[in-house]
């Protein structure tokens, strides 16, 4: 019976390719759906204006997966966190950098310690030591913070004799 077995073909073939043609619109839409969550999230993570987001995101929608190779090619090449990451780190760098540019040798710009009483590098004293207990001591102290020895003012060589300018006398 050519004719019957003709027609149940066709009936099974039509029920087959119904099937089949859902069952790819599903996963096309699935797939579609999917593509346009990728989206989302990844433009959270590169885009910080909620309004642009969502763009990215219905770009992600319309037109169906060409939108998102669209987005692809003009999203912002970094995300939000490295970019923040990356500004902690210069500005730590630049604040490293400012405070060693405050401790140069005067002289030859060698970096010095700020505990050290000469350069190293060209032997400029850069401070004075306490008598008694050999602290480091700025140049404006009238009096070590370390031992409560009174700083003497620094003495003057010349020639054989020592000039000792007189000392500031202070009030209490
Ligand atoms: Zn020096
Ligand atoms: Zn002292």
């Amino acid at each position: 019976m050519p004719v019957l077995d003709n027609g149940l073909f066709d009936f099974f073939s039509a029920g087959t390719w119904a099937v089949i043609r859902n069952l790819t619109i599903f996963f096309v839409g699935v797939f579609w759906l999917s593509v346009a969550f990728w989206v989302y999230k990844d433009a959270r993570r590169r885009i910080d204006d909620p309004w642009l987001v969502g763009m990215a995101t219905v770009l992600g929608l319309v037109p169906p997966f060409v939108g998102a190779l669209i987005y692809m090619l003009f999203r912002p090449p970094e995300y939000l966190e490295d970019v923040r990451e990356r500004e902690l780190e210069i500005k730590a760098m630049e604040q490293r950098l400012s405070r060693r540019g405050e401790l140069h040798c005067p002289v030859c710009r060698a970096e010095v310690d700020a505990s050290f009483l000469v350069c190293p590098v060209c032997t400029t004293r850069l401070r004075q030591s306490c008598r008694t207990c050999k602290q480091p001591l700025e140049a404006l102290w009238q009096v070590c913070p370390y031992c409560e020895t009174p700083v003497e003012p620094v003495a003057v060589e010349l020639g054989t004799q020592t000039l000792t300018p007189p000392r500031r006398e202070r009030s209490a």
